[in-house]
């Protein structure tokens, strides 16, 4: 991963002229933002930690070198790039510590609770609310458990599940279950970067959720090493035994143990993958599509309605050739709606099942008006599904800001909160001098409602770029919970939407939350100052 961005170092998708043109015209002509080097960046001095800590896991397992706490500072959220490309970091974990065993984490929690230093579990680094951040609370050091030697994979063919360790990223765990012909089937578009413990303790949710379900539907049976022991469920497909304690572990944002091992429902690697797109006059009429789809048991694998402001913007933005541009040709046929919205629908599965299921959801987008641009056009997006975070640091390196947000709500209340959200971004944007353009697009449906996901884009101002951040982050934030929708819908808590956990689950919710984290962290070294703080 880069240092200072995201993904392969020697990749790179560069905007189209067209594109670029389109941003200037739109926004403004912004001012380059070049990144700072490596070597400039600043990092507070590492506090020496006791010898102890190294003893729990060998002197090979800490990494104390400065580039290694670079990596490790931040996650990869919009804050977190401004920072890195500034070059200030304001805090870094003192070490890095790597365990190699559920034996050695265990160790290794019990050290640092005895001396009092603040453990930071990380998986890929991909969080986008902070929770990664290396918090001190009141400790006197922070060290970043990096997870990424905990990566076993045992597949049960007959049973359709799998064992997986923490530190696999999404390719990994992909490549093992494919070696016995499975998949999990959970593609969010961190996947490249992001590991298993890290969708387990977000309740992370892949492009394909409607189809194979979130990360949390997945997890049948999990182990969590919390600093007075381990806490586990057992393998079985359901249980009526209380409350499902494995709910505890998924979600918890490393902030009552370390999740050392996750069974997981799998799936036969699929015979058949169709991609294809349609095209609805707007928003709402392709809100109603969905909606039918997801009530009448026809919704495909994946399921993408884009606002009319994405659909322009996903056509006008994607890369120079790029694949996307495939779109275009489909879309010029139907340029009669002259203000469509794109949809974007996937089918995995038994070849004749896919085919049955693809007709059966033809059938409900037609009678909603829908118009078929082809399997081109899904396939297109299909292929760039990972190419966002890429183009998002071009538009970095122009100058604009770039950040998205996530949230869900009920079908009866979900245009409010479109409407909510978008006023709230595009106002709160404007308010800062830097009108913005506001895209959204509705994803994950189930039958009672489903996710939005908004990216707004605008001129960053130049040395104030977190000011600007936290103006719009606070009035998108306040108009979700206005609206009745939930704070995240799959991005988590961290330390960005700490503020509104009160609003989703209530003071005795939090304090229940407390009460748990108190009999299993007494010491409260974990993750401090994420999720209930
Ligand atoms: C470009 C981009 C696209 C994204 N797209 C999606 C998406 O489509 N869907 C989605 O759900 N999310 C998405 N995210 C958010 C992020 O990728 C997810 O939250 C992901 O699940 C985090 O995994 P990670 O391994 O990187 O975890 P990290 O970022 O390392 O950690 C996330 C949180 O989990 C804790 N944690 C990590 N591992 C463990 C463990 N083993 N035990 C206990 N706690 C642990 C950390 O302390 C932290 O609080 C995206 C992020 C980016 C930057």
């Amino acid at each position: 991963m880069k240092w200072w961005g995201w993904g392969d170092p020697d990749k790179r998708i560069q905007l189209a002229t067209e594109a670029v043109a389109m941003l200037r015209s739109e926004l403004g002509e912004a001012e380059p933002w070049p990144h700072a080097g490596l070597i400039e960046v600043v990092v507070p001095e590492p506090r020496p930690l006791p010898r102890t800590v190294a003893d729990a896991v060998g002197a090979g397992a800490i990494l104390t070198g400065r580039e290694h706490r670079v990596r490790r500072a931040v996650g990869r959220g919009y804050p977190d790039l401004v920072r890195l490309r500034a070059g200030r970091l304001d805090r870094a974990p003192d070490a890095i510590v790597l365990p190699g065993s559920t034996a050695e984490v265990a160790r290794v929690l019990e050290v640092c609770s005895r001396e009092g230093i603040a453990v930071v579990p990380f998986g890929g680094g991909t969080s986008v609310v902070g929770g990664v951040e290396p918090l001190r609370g009141s400790f006197d050091g922070v060290v970043t458990l990096d997870l990424r030697r905990l990566r076993g994979a045992d597949v049960d063919r007959r049973s359709l599940t799998a064992r997986l360790g923490p530190g696999l990223r999404g390719p990994e765990a992909e490549e093992a279950l494919r070696a016995e012909g499975v998949t999990l089937g959970h593609f969010p578009q961190s996947f490249e970067y992001a590991t298993i413990g890290g969708f387990a303790a977000t309740r992370s949710a892949g492009q394909a959720s409607s189809g194979y379900g979130r990360f949390d539907d997945l997890v049948t049976s999990v182990r969590m090493t919390a600093p007075v022991g381990e806490l586990r469920t057992i393998d079985t497909p359901h249980s009526a035994a209380g409350p499902a304690l494995r709910e505890l572990a998924v979600g918890s944002e490393g902030t009552l143990g370390i999740i050392t091992d996750v069974a997981v429902r799998v799936r036969p690697v699929p015979e058949r993958r169709r991609y294809e797109a349609w095209m609805v006059a707007d928003f709402a009429a392709g809100t109603e599509i969905v909606r039918s789809l997801a009530q009448s048991d026809a919704l495909p694998d994946v399921v993408r309605l884009s606002d009319g402001a994405e659909t322009r913007a996903n056509l006008g933005l994607s890369g120079a050739g790029s694949s996307k541009r495939a779109l275009h040709s489909g879309y010029l046929r139907v340029r009669r709606r002259a203000r469509g919205c794109l949809v974007v629908c996937g089918w995995e599965g038994e070849r004749k099942a896919v085919a049955g299921r693809r007709s059966l959801a033809g059938r409900v987008l037609r009678s909603g008006g829908a118009a078929a641009l082809g399997q081109a056009a899904g396939e297109a997006w299909e292929r760039s599904r990972y190419e966002a975070p890429y183009l998002r640091d071009e538009l970095l390196d122009l100058g604009y800001m770039v950040e998205t947000l996530d949230t869900a709500h009920t079908w009866s209340r979900l245009g409010e909160l479109y409407d909510g959200a978008r006023a709230a971004i595009g106002a709160s944007l404007a308010a800062e001098g830097t009108p913005g353009l506001v895209m959204c697009h509705l994803s994950h449906a189930y039958p009672d409602g489903a996710s939005l996901y908004f990216t707004f884009l605008a001129r960053r101002r130049p040395g104030a770029e977190l000011e600007q951040w936290r103006a719009v982050k606070a009035a998108a934030s306040a108009a979700i919970v206005e609206a009745g929708g939930t704070i995240s819908h799959h991005h988590a808590v961290g330390r960005d939407h700490l503020p509104y956990m009160q609003a989703e689950i209530g003071e005795l919710g939090i304090e229940t939350l407390r009460a748990v984290k108190e009999r299993l962290d007494p010491a409260g070294v974990m993750n401090p100052g994420k999720l209930v703080g």
